[in-house]
This record gives C-alpha cells, structure tokens and sequence, in this order.
C-alpha cells in the first residue's frame, strides 16, 4: 500500500523531506507499517512541489522506485521548497504500472495522493464513475482506483468545495459503494493540507514554523503522533503551525 507525505513550513530543500533514516525514500523498500498487502512501494513515486514564485505546482512523477532515478535524485537535492507533496507506489494488482497511475495527481492549484485500494474495483466504483461526466472519464490519468477518487475530488474541488470536504464526501462515498476499502487520501493547495485515514496508517509531525503530514515517520521520533482511524486531518500554518483531527462524518467545530 502506497506511502504518501505531505510538508508545508520554510523552504527546504526536498531531498531533506525524503532521506530521513525511515523517510519516504527508504519507505520504498523497507516499509515499516504496510497493511492490506504489498511488501515494498517499488512501483513508481511522484513528488509536487510549490514555488516561491507562485502559480501552479511542478509535478514529477515516473513508474521506476524512486531510488533508480540518479536525475531525480539530484533535483530533490537541488530543488527547495515551501510545499511538497510526495507519493512512492505499490501498485494494487490488476492496476497498470504507469507514470501516469502514480501520485500526486494534480489540477490547477492541487496535489492529490491516494495510500490504499478501493474493494471490488472496477465494478464497486462503476456506480459513482458513472456520476462523472464524460470528459472527466475521458481524461481520467490512469484505469486505477486512485485516478477514478482523484476524478470525484476533483469535480468538488472544481464546484467550489474545500479540500476537507472534498475528501470526506468522496470517502464516505465510496466507502458505502465499496467496503472495506483502504481510503488514505491527502491534498494540498500548498497553504494547507487535508487528509483522511481510513483503515490505513497516517502520522503527524508539528514544529515551530512548519507542519508534516505522512504515512510513516520519517525518524523514530517521539514528537510523531499517530492519527487514529477514520478521521479528517487538516494541517495548517497560520496562524501558528498546526495539526486538526476530527473524526469522519462529525461537523467540524
Ligand atoms: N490502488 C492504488 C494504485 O494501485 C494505490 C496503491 C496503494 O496504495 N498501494 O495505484
């Protein structure tokens, strides 16, 4: 099961986001927390990154593991940023191993990344795909799971929804049209970051000036607190950093 992280705090450079002793990049190899399958997360990876210039995000993606890419390595070293969001794939089976399969799925000013699998795919989902129009099923990225939550994200995003009510609706949604589905999504716009967990691992790092969302800590570090399941995360910087947790279906206080 995929792993996702998302940061928002002073520019740094992004390789600093990634080469933790337990950070993503070694998560894609020895992850320490997979569930529902999987033993590695070797099947592409993709990292979205805001600049200080503003407008929309840079996004790379590419189906190899992330440490085979020696290009890539040295961009992340080179590049800094205020906001990143960064995936590294498992590929649940029968779904294609592709760029374009892999997060972060991006739309103007989003970064989206789904860490789980929906039950029953495709036929589970045919019902809500069926909602979507036909230039959002034509345009879809990739025949996954993932690309189709991005697609229904997307189209409430697009009608003007915020991003935590976004990922609750499309949640609770698909976790009627398909139980026991593992539903770890995360967005950004590269103010603040949204996020659920739904049976699948997710962990919070607040610091003075900046905030970290990921599947799995980057160091064992005790400062990490794990989020429990089916809640609806949100992590801000302003006015001071912080995370929010609130549990699925509850209204937000
Ligand atoms: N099901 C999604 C895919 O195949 C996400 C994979 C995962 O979280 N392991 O791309």
């Amino acid at each position: 099961m995929c792993r996702h992280l998302g940061y928002l705090g002073p520019a740094v450079p992004i390789a600093g986001l990634l080469d933790g002793p337990t950070g993503l990049l070694r998560q894609t190899w020895a992850p320490a927390d997979m569930r529902g399958g999987g033993t590695v997360n070797v099947d592409g990876f993709g990292v979205g990154w805001y600049t200080d210039t503003g407008g929309e995000p840079v996004r790379y993606r590419r189906a190899v593991p992330m440490w085979t890419d020696q290009a890539f390595t040295q961009v992340a070293a080179a590049t800094r940023s205020h906001a990143v969001l960064a995936a590294a794939r498992s590929a649940t089976i029968g779904m294609p191993v592709v760029d374009t399969a892999c997060a972060p799925f991006t739309d103007g000013p989003w970064l989206f990344s789904h860490n789980g699998r929906v039950t029953g795919w495709p036929d589970s989902l045919a019902g809500l795909a069926g909602t979507l129009s036909p230039v959002e099923l034509m345009t879809l990225d990739a025949p996954t799971d993932s690309a189709v939550l991005w697609a229904l994200v997307r189209r409430e995003l697009r009608a003007g929804a915020a991003m935590a009510d976004a990922l609750a609706g499309v949640v609770t949604a698909v976790a009627e049209a398909a139980p026991d589905s593992r539903l770890n999504l995360m967005i950004t716009d590269g103010a603040s970051i949204a996020a659920t967990t739904w049976w699948h691992s997710l962990s919070a790092l607040t610091g003075p000036d900046f905030v970290v969302l990921a599947s799995e800590p980057w160091a064992q570090d005790p400062l990490w607190t794990p989020i429990g399941d089916r809640c609806l995360v949100t992590a801000t910087l302003t006015p001071t950093p912080a995370v929010r947790v609130r549990a699925l279906g509850s209204a937000d206080k």
